[in-house]
């Protein structure tokens, strides 16, 4: 019996330390340090005399969970599926697999403040290639974004859509993106359309007309992990219960990426380890009762 554990923050390593006690084989994936990167000076959290600082709490959760057996893997999510048991893909295309899978994203990636994107967002606007990607086949299409998330996007749409032009908003490319795809650098000033997107407007007035645009900004967070598989979000948060169970079985979530009902996680690194331990309980829990 296995879990994987999306994410190494507060919510991913308490999450790991109940599953590996547990007796579950556990496994955390992380592409980073995540919130604690920024958290100079906490003072707020149980257990420490003096103030810690956010990367020696990070070092100290996941020497804690290696040495209770917790295996790290280094790399970005950039798929989740499930077919009798969940796969986990990463942007090197190596996949994973597992009975349950605990998403500890952190906070959901901004919304694009850009003229239209509330309009056309799920009118035109995506966050999953392979659920959405079908519905643009044969058309033009256009991923928003310039790492390795959107370098796997662009990837899956390139086998479907007639054209796939990759537009990084005055970014940089950060990785090699597949042959074949057209890259736009301009900066992105509104997005256009009747019912539907119909154009991407760019700061030199020039114009892109499409059939859809994936946006995959950053790493894939919550949103587009969630919608890879059909779990519910509210605004970039993944819908949980009070049990961090996502509505699909084996699924569950931790910290800074839920909402429990109307509310909205508490982003605070209690409340991060709070909600990994049930995510973990819940995750052997659901473990046991496959054997
Ligand atoms: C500047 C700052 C100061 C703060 N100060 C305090 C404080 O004093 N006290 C306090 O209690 N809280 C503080 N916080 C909040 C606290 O850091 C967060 O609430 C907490 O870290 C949330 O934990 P988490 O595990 O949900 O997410 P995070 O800690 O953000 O961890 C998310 C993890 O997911 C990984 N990840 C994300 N996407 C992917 C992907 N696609 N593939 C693989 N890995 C992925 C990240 O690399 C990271 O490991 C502060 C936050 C900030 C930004």
């Amino acid at each position: 019996m296995s879990v994987i554990i999306i994410g190494s923050g507060p919510a991913g390593i308490s999450a790991s330390l109940y599953a590996v006690r547990g007796n579950i084989e556990t496994s955390v994936i992380s592409n980073g340090i995540g919130s604690l990167e920024r958290a100079e000076k906490i003072e707020n959290y149980y257990g420490f005399a003096a103030p810690v600082d956010g990367h020696g709490l990070a070092d100290a959760g996941k020497a804690q969970a290696g040495r209770l057996g917790v295996r790290f893997i280094s790399g970005e999510a950039v798929n989740l599926s499930w077919d009798g048991i969940f796969s986990v893909t990463l942007s090197d295309n190596t996949p994973l697999t597992a009975d349950s899978v605990i998403i500890a994203t952190g906070m959901p990636r901004r919304t694009p403040k850009v003229e239209g994107f509330k309009r056309f967002d799920g009118a035109g606007i995506s966050r999953c290639a392979v659920c959405d990607g079908f519905f643009h086949r044969g058309k033009n299409v256009a991923v928003w974004g310039s790492g390795e998330y959107a370098a796997h996007e662009a990837e899956e749409l390139s086998h479907i859509a007639a054209s796939v032009t990759l537009l990084t908003d005055g970014a940089e490319p950060q990785v090699a993106f597949p042959d074949g795809i057209k890259i736009i650098t301009k900066k992105i000033t509104a997005l256009e359309g009747g019912e539907r997107l119909e154009n991407v407007r760019f700061d030199d007035g020039d114009m892109l007309g499409l059939s859809g645009l994936f946006v995959a900004i950053g790493a894939a967070g919550s949103a587009e992990l969630a919608a890879k598989i059909g779990a519910a979000t509210d605004g970039g948060y993944i819908s949980v219960n009070e049990d961090m169970e996502t509505g699909i079985p084996g699924l569950y979530a931790a910290g800074d990426c839920i909402s429990v009902g109307e509310r909205r996680a508490l982003p605070q690194i209690a409340a991060a380890v709070y909600s990994g331990a049930v995510a973990g309980m819940a995750s052997v829990k659901y473990c046991r009762s496959l054997k």
